[in-house]
Order: structure tokens, then C-alpha cells, then sequence
């Protein structure tokens, strides 16, 4: 249990007295960029931020809030969609790893980068893309979220079909454990199997078991061809049967297969004139599909060939001829997620369900929703390669607050009840934070809870990280 913590002003004084110069905020002004998410769904206004820029300072502040029983929560770039980055309000210091952002190192020869946790993801993109590589993890957020978010929630993306999800690029950590002491794992090695692989117990921990302070990722050849093509098709059904063709007649040149439902499509298109039909006219359903690579295959007449031959399942398409069209194809993806939220708040889902059975869940989940909540308008897409969708509710316009929450917790009911019928997960990607906590521990089964609470125990004895988040309450004790 917490001991109680100082008084405010001797516990600044020794946060301040850990951190070198400007590493500790404390004015409402300076606090209140940290105190809410990128939704603006989850606001906690923090004791104060905590901004160390070496992992000693991280070290010596860990020491210090173990030793007085302070809760902290690490925060990337606060795109996390489940509550779990914001403080609960005026009780735990939120630690900031934006001072801690270099590039330690990058080897095109070992295909790795070594990066601080703060690094914001795109800045290492680019890093090694100077080095003609590619760090694959790609998506909306990339501009805002940072290497240490992207490990702490095992961050998915567009390219998950090909490079697998970031657990699959981690070759090494460095962490910060809740008592203060660094565990360096930091290692660019391929193969090492030298007992536990303890790495793995921190990527996807959302910040409850020790603070990431750097990481080494895999990187890859930077391709030298890259073709995207937009196509429209009759039902979700005719995506998957084209997914399935994709991915052998492509095989792993295919690096993205993206579904847009039409709903979702009109969203993009919704607001001014800047983005019109995409193809001829409207379909039910969309893919964006990419496929890259470097070697002497032509990508470019591998993709028309491989689209000649599925015209029974292709409506209509085009294949970008430029990488400015190309991008402009993929915003219709990227800007709708930032639409769907112009009328206020929407409820998010991240599920998935076996690639085989997406077809019949979407179908299934959509029913369900339309019978339980006709009001209410579904914006589905996803990432279906890898079998993980988005089935979004947007509430009718004009609605009260409190219908809209009664809206998405039976919207969300639904769903759920559909995702467990096809032995799903609940959340494919963005974690459990606080907004899923309820619907993860109904789920869970006792043998896992156990370990889970196990595990909690010995990486952080006092409860001091991240309370409230994944296991609800501040001692996991309480679930065994
Ligand atoms: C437009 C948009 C698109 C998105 N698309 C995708 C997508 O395609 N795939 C996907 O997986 N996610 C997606 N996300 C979700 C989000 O971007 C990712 O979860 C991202 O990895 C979060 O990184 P962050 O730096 O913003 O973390 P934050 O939001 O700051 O934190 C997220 C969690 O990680 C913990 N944490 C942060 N830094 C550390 C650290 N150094 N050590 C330990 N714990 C830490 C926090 O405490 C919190 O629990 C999207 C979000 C947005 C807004």
C-alpha cells in the first residue's frame, strides 16, 4: 500500500533536486499540455511532470518515488487511445520521456537502431532512411508518438502483415524498474537464448512494470519500389476472398491491406470539396493495398497483373501512378480517423477475430449494432491483413451526453458479445489502460490473472507505476 506521500512542496523540492535544469514542471500552464490525450477524451492534471534526460536522472527519480511511495505514470506522446497516459487527477507525477529522444546509434550492417524512448517515431523513421533502411512501424500517429509508447503498448499499424507488430522488431531494451535500478537489455543480437527473455515482459505493459528508456529495433532494406492502388468492391466478404489471393500471388512483397467501408469513405469526403469520389462511384466496400520491395521484379506490372486477375472480385480501381498520388490515396484513409470526431466524441474499438472469420463478424457486429442502436452511424475499417478492424459508433447529431454514453456502452456491449462469439480479442491493439478495464477483467480467466498479478508484484512491490491501468485496482493482490 502508499505511504503518505510529502507535502507538495518538500516532494517538489526533491523531484527538482533529482532532474537537471527544467526537468520539473509545476505551474498549471506549463502542466496543461500534458493532462490530456490526443482524443481529448481522457484530461488528469498531474502533481507535476517529471522530464529527466539521461537514464541516470531517470534512475534517481525512480529511487526517490519508490523510496517515498510517489505513483508516476510514463508518457510518451500521449496518442494512446485508452486513458492510460493522462495522471489521475492530482495524484501521480507524470514522467515525460521527451528529453530523452536521441538517435544512439544505427547500423545499416546489423540492420538496428538504438533509440531513447522519447524519440518521437517518425524522427526515427527518418533516421534511418538516411541510412537506406526502414523502421516499418507506420501509422496516423507517427508525427506524435514516441519509440518507448510504441514498445510499452506494442504498437500495430499499416505494416503488421509484412513486418509483424512492434514485439516482433524489439531486438533490445533499456529500463528503468519502479525501484529505481536500470535493467540493460540493450542488445542489437538476432539470436540469444540465454534464459528468460525479459524484454518481451515489457513491451506491450503500458508503463506498469518499468519505464523504457531506450530500445533497439530492427530495421529493413529501404525499398526501392513502392505501389499503392485504391479499389472498390461489392461486400466485406469479396475484400477477404482478395486478401487471400493478395497474399500468395503477392506474397510478402504485400506490405498493406487496408478495408474502408464505404461509411467511412463518405466521412473523408463529408467536409469540402478537397476530397471527392475516389473511384467512378460509390462502393460498399474499399481496399488500399501496397506492395514494395527492391530486386528486378516490376512491382508496378506484378500489382496490374495481380488485379487483371481478380476482376471478378474488383469492381473498379486505380493503381497510383505517382508517390504524391499515392499518398493521396492513403490520406482518404488517415483523414477520416481524424473526421469521424469533428461532431465530438465516438466510441473506438480495436478487435480482432481470425483472419477467416472477419468477414462474418463484421457482418454479424454490424446486425447486431443495427438492431440494438439503429441511431447510430458505424465507421468500419481496419487492418485486415492481420485481421484487426475498427468498428467505430458515431452518435447522432445533437445527442445529450449522457444518451451518448448509454449509446456506447450498449454499442460496445454488442460488439463485444459478437467478438467473443468468434474467439476474439477485445482490444487487437490499443491496449487496456483504463477505458477497457472492466470488459479485459470479465474476460480473463483466473490462471492468467493470477500470473498476470504475479508478475505485477515482483516488477513493482509497492504499486507505484501506472495504477489503475490494465489491473484496475492499485493492488493486484485484490484479484487473486
Ligand atoms: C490517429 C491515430 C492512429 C493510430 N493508429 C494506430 C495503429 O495503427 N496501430 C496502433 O497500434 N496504435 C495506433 N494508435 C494508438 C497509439 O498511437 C499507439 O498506441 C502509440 O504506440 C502510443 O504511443 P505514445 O507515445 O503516444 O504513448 P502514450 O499515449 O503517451 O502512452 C501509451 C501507454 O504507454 C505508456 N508509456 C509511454 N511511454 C512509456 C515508456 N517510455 N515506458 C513505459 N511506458 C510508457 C503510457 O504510460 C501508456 O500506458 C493510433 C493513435 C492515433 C491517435
Amino acid at each position: 500500500m502508499n505511504a503518505v506521500p510529502p507535502n507538495s512542496a518538500s516532494l517538489i523540492a526533491a523531484l527538482a533536486g533529482v532532474l537537471s535544469d527544467g526537468g520539473l514542471l509545476t505551474e498549471p500552464q506549463d502542466l496543461a499540455r500534458y493532462s490530456r490525450d490526443w482524443s481529448g477524451d481522457h484530461f488528469g492534471r498531474p502533481l507535476a511532470v517529471a522530464r529527466p534526460s539521461s537514464v541516470e536522472e531517470m534512475s534517481a527519480l525512480m529511487r526517490y518515488c519508490h523510496a517515498e511511495r510517489i505513483p508516476v505514470v510514463p508518457q510518451g506522446g500521449l496518442t494512446g487511445l485508452v486513458g492510460a497516459a493522462v495522471a489521475a487527477d492530482g495524484d501521480e507525477v507524470v514522467v515525460s520521456l521527451e528529453r530523452m529522444n536521441r538517435i544512439r546509434s544505427i547500423s545499416p550492417i546489423d540492420f538496428a537502431v538504438v533509440v531513447e524512448a522519447g524519440c518521437i517515431l517518425e524522427d526515427a523513421k527518418r533516421a534511418a532512411e538516411e541510412s537506406d533502411c526502414i523502421l516499418p512501424i507506420t501509422f496516423g500517429a507517427q508525427g506524435s508518438c514516441r519509440i518507448g509508447g510504441n514498445v510499452a503498448t506494442n504498437a500495430g499499424g499499416f505494416n503488421v502483415l509484412r513486418y509483424g507488430m512492434t514485439r516482433d522488431l524489439v531486438l533490445g531494451l533499456e529500463v528503468v524498474l519502479a525501484d529505481g535500478r536500470i535493467w540493460n537489455g540493450l542488445k542489437v543480437l538476432r539470436k540469444d537464448n540465454r534464459g528468460y527473455d525479459l524484454k518481451q515482459v515489457f513491451i506491450g505493459s503500458e508503463g506498469t512494470l518499468g519505464i523504457v528508456t531506450a530500445a533497439a529495433l530492427k530495421l529493413f532494406p529501404r525499398p526501392t519500389q513502392i505501389e499503392t492502388a485504391l479499389v472498390g468492391l461489392r461486400s466485406v466478404e469479396d475484400a477477404m476472398a482478395l486478401y487471400a489471393r493478395a497474399r500468395r500471388d503477392c506474397s510478402d512483397l504485400l506490405t498493406a491491406f487496408e478495408l474502408i467501408l464505404r461509411g467511412g469513405i463518405e466521412i473523408t469526403m463529408r467536409e469540402g470539396k478537397d476530397f471527392p469520389e475516389p473511384l467512378g462511384k460509390p462502393y460498399p466496400a474499399y481496399v488500399l493495398i501496397e506492395v514494395s520491395g527492391g530486386g528486378l521484379i516490376n512491382l508496378k506490372d506484378m500489382l496490374l497483373s495481380f488485379l487483371a486477375g481478380v476482376e471478378n472480385l474488383v469492381e473498379d480501381g486505380v493503381v497510383a501512378s505517382t508517390r504524391a498520388q499515392a499518398e493521396r490515396l492513403w490520406l482518404y484513409r488517415e483523414i477520416m480517423v481524424e473526421r469521424q470526431g469533428r461532431g465530438g466524441r465516438y466510441l473506438r474499438t480495436d478487435v480482432s477475430v481470425p483472419i477467416s472469420k472477419l468477414a462474418d463478424f463484421v457482418t454479424d457486429a454490424l446486425f447486431e449494432l443495427g438492431r440494438a442502436r439503429p441511431d447510430a452511424l458505424p465507421v468500419t475499417y481496419g487492418h485486415v491483413g492481420d485481421g484487426n478492424i475498427h468498428l467505430n459508433v458515431v452518435p447522432p447529431q445533437g445527442m445529450k451526453a449522457e444518451a451518448i454514453e448509454h449509446l456506447f456502452e450498449q454499442a460496445e456491449a454488442e460488439i463485444f458479445a459478437v467478438v467473443d462469439r468468434y474467439g476474439g480479442s477485445i482490444s487487437a491493439e490499443h491496449g487496456i489502460g483504463r477505458v477497457k478495464q472492466r470488459a479485459f477483467l470479465d474476460r480473463i480467466d483466473p490462471v492468467t490473472l493470477d500470473l498476470a498479478a504475479g508478475i505485477k508484484d515482483a516488477f513493482d512491490p509497492c504499486h507505484i507505476l501506472s495504477n489503475g491501468r490494465i489491473l484496475a485496482s492499485a493492488s493486484a493482490l485484490d484479484y487473486r
